[in-house]
């Protein structure tokens, strides 16, 4: 079957699950820094929009959201291993408590380049928060301070993933089969 926009992927996390885990992330989050606030958010595009803006509205600390964009995949489902920075951050990291916010982690090579460029311009903290991740797939071993769900090796969309830019918006996340 082709996957266009009338395809429907099937049902993996529902949105009721996704929302749960998004709250207790966001408990979490919130205890740890709370009296090391503010926290500044750092969403990388575009997968994590949905996520970001969701986990933003739930932590009780203040906070601040900003974004980056990488490219790490030509397009469709194949990875290039190659990661390149696309739109950096409007203001300096020095001093700051970088809290990064994925949306998947497949075989770690984007968290990875990312800790690495990030940790050069001296925050005061840097952490992340993934909400999927792929054990199968791990290349490169990545810190994960906090983690919503381990999914199997198969491509998910929905809740701001896509596959060629369709099903962002799905509200629950599903598989796809390219
Ligand atoms: P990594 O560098 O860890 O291999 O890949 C991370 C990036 O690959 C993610 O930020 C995301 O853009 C993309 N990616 C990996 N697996 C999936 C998937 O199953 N679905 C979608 N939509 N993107 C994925």
């Amino acid at each position: 079957m082709p996957i266009n926009d009338f395809h429907q992927p099937e049902v993996l996390l529902s949105k009721e699950m996704i929302h749960d885990r998004v709250l207790e992330l966001a408990r979490q989050i919130s205890r740890a820094y709370d009296g090391v606030e503010p926290v500044y958010l750092l969403g990388v595009l575009r997968g994590s929009f949905i996520f970001i803006a969701d986990l933003a509205r739930e932590l009780t600390v203040p906070r601040s959201v900003d974004f980056i964009a990488l490219s790490s995949y030509e397009t469709g489902t194949t990875s290039s291993g190659a990661v390149r920075l696309m739109l950096d951050v409007r203001t300096p990291l020095r001093g700051k408590h970088v809290l990064i916010v994925e949306d998947i982690v497949d075989t770690g090579y984007t968290l990875d380049y990312l800790l690495k460029t990030l940790r050069a311009r001296e925050p005061a903290s840097i952490k992340t928060c993934v909400l999927l991740q792929k054990p199968d797939r791990l290349q490169v071993p990545t810190t994960i301070d906090y983690l919503g769900f381990t999914i199997p090796d198969k491509w998910v969309v929905g809740y701001g993933l896509d596959y060629e830019d369709k099903f962002r918006a799905l509200p629950y996340i599903g598989t796809v089969e390219p």
